[in-house]
This record gives C-alpha cells, sequence and structure tokens, in this order.
C-alpha cells in the first residue's frame, strides 16, 4: 500500500468559521509527513478528522485503504494519536499508565512490547515513578509509549514538542527516526519550520487551505530566490526603512534580518547606501538560502495580500 491516507476535497466548519476548506493531499505509507501554519490554520482540525474523532462535512477519507466513515473501529485499531491534551493518570506509575492504555486497546499482552517502549524512550529506570513526578519531557515520551503500545501502522502527533526543552526535542526526535524505521507512518503537526525540515513531505496550510506541498527541498527551491541576511545596529527600524525604501519582503528574527532576494549583489549594494545615509551601520550581511520558515513566511503574507 503506497498511499496510506487519501484525503479528498475535505471540508469542516464550526458555525461560520470554515476551519478545513477543501483540503485534498496523500500521504504514503512509511512517510513522516508534516502539517504546517500559523495559529488557527486548521491543524488540530484535520489530525482530529484523520483519527475519527472529529466528524467532517463533506469529502472522503481513505486510510490504510478503507473508507473513514465505515471503516472508523477498524482504522482507530490501527492508529496511534498522540494529542496536545494526552491525558496521563498522576497517579498512577510509568508501567501502570502503559498498562492502563494497553487494556483500553484490548491488548492483553502487553509486556513485552511494554519493556520494548520503555528502553525505547529510555524510561525503563523511572519506570516505578508516579506520573505527576515526571518532568515535562518524560511525560510527554511516556504518553508517546502509551499511544505505540497496541503498535498502530500510523502515529498522529499534535505539535509534540511544544512546550518542551531543547534536549528533550532532540531525544524525541531520535524516538522517530526509530519509529520510521520500524516502518511506523508519522503524521505531524509543528509550529517549529526547523522541525518540518526533518520530514519527507510537508504540506503548509492557512485558513484552511493549503498553500504548499512538497518535499521541503521542493518547496524552499520553488520560490528561485535567495535570502540577505543582515546583522545590524538598530534592527528594528533598519528593517521599516528598508520595507519602506525598498518594497523587499524583509523577514526579522531577534537580531538578524532576511531580505529575500531576486539579485543578491544588487540589493546588497543598495541597501548598503541606505543604511548609510540612515547612520545604520551594518555588522555583518551574508548570502544564504531560503529556509522552510522564510518560504513559508512569504507564502503566508501573499495569501493574506491575495485575500
Ligand atoms: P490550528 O490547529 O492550526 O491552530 P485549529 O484546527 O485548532 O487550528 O482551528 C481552526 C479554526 O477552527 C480556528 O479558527 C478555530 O478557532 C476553529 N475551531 C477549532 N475547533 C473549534 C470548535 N470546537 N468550535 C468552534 N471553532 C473551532
Amino acid at each position: 500500500m503506497k498511499q496510506i491516507i487519501k484525503i479528498l476535497d475535505l471540508h469542516k466548519n464550526f458555525e461560520n468559521i470554515n476551519a478545513v476548506n477543501g483540503i485534498s493531499f496523500n500521504v504514503d505509507a512509511g512517510q513522516m509527513f508534516g502539517l504546517v501554519g500559523p495559529d488557527g490554520a486548521g491543524k488540530s482540525t484535520i489530525i482530529r478528522i484523520l483519527t475519527g474523532l472529529l466528524s467532517y462535512d463533506s469529502g472522503s477519507l481513505t486510510i490504510l485503504n478503507f473508507d473513514l466513515k465505515t471503516n472508523k473501529k477498524m482504522i482507530q485499531d490501527n492508529i496511534g494519536y498522540l494529542s496536545q491534551k494526552f491525558s496521563l493518570y498522576g497517579d498512577l506509575t510509568i508501567d501502570e499508565n502503559i498498562e492502563f492504555f494497553a487494556k483500553i486497546h484490548g491488548v492483553s499482552t502487553f509486556e513485552d512490547r511494554r519493556n520494548e517502549l520503555l528502553q525505547f524512550t529510555r524510561l525503563t529506570e523511572f519506570r516505578d515513578r508516579l506520573a505527576d513526578n515526571l518532568s515535562g519531557g518524560m511525560k510527554q515520551k511516556l504518553a508517546l509509549a502509551c499511544s505505540l503500545i497496541h503498535k498502530p501502522k500510523i502515529l498522529y502527533l499534535d505539535e509534540p514538542t511544544t512546550g518542551v526543552d531543547p534536549v528533550f526535542r532532540r531525544d524525541f526526535w531520535k524516538i522517530l527516526a526509530n519509529l520510521l524505521k520500524d516502518g511506523v507512518t508519522i503524521f505531524m503537526t509543528t509550529p517549529y519550520l526547523d522541525e518540518a525540515e526533518r520530514c519527507n513531505k510537508v504540506a503548509l496550510i492557512n485558513k484552511g487551505k493549503i498553500i504548499s506541498i512538497d518535499s521541503p527541498e521542493k518547496i524552499k527551491e520553488s520560490t528561485n530566490k535567495t535570502v540577505l541576511e543582515i546583522v545590524c545596529n538598530n534592527i528594528k527600524s533598519a528593517a521599516s526603512i528598508i520595507k519602506v525604501k525598498t518594497n523587499l519582503e524583509v523577514q526579522l528574527f531577534g537580531d538578524r534580518m532576511d531580505i529575500i532576494s531576486d539579485n543578491y549583489k544588487k540589493d546588497y549594494t543598495n541597501i548598503e547606501k541606505i543604511l548609510m545615509d540612515n547612520s545604520i551601520e551594518i555588522i555583518s550581511h551574508r548570502n544564504k538560502s531560503l529556509s522552510l520558515e522564510n518560504v513559508f513566511i512569504l507564502k503566508v503574507k501573499n495569501e493574506t495580500v491575495v485575500a
């Protein structure tokens, strides 16, 4: 089965909110697929629909080669879902939490799988600790272990690394890489564009619609532009001045700005002069390729302008 998830013209409204507005795409088996978009874009709604937990208004959804409407239970037995509000039982230990989820999924012989998952998430030495006494990252790893106890073929992750520290994020990604090696298909939403870069395929969505869908490399190549990165004094006013005087797309990232350019040399010469005229000193500059984040901001802005 090449395409494990097929979505065709999916629509979902909440009263007067068009949360999902005609979305179509496929996910290949064994892929890591990333859904990226600003807050309110429709990411959680799509993931909840795909898990069968939320109804949809129209469109067709084929998962594991079955229609979700008519085969919901069978599909749900084969998927894992780590939601943003995944609830662990604080007064149960790690072991007991996993056992609880095994029973919910009707897995009666779970001990070997539990040991494997504890090893996999490096939680074995803490197995007798109450969930309430775990750090945020450890809780998230336990939640992941619970959502994998029944060996799902597809794992849905809704912003799994939001609010956890960078060390945990690295650790979590290693675990995901191992899951992929085992053939699990991973479908995740993430607000982190650097994480999206690691996916095989990414869909950028905004206002319930897809604005780009491809491998991160292809999405980046699609613009045919380059980035002029500048670090300078008084960065905020420098960015405003450049925007007004050149009409170029300027994106601020803390103490640096990325200027999206068709012609690096020409634009740099022009910008250097503009900043000098405004007594702003350039500390450093370089030419680099667009990141997914650059492209994403650019595309969302263009959409907003068109709308
Ligand atoms: P994201 O996950 O990308 O932040 P969501 O899927 O949560 O976006 O939300 C998409 C849109 O649907 C938002 O405008 C949100 O306010 C709205 N929405 C989501 N869930 C509900 C709900 N249960 N009732 C009403 N509106 C909702």
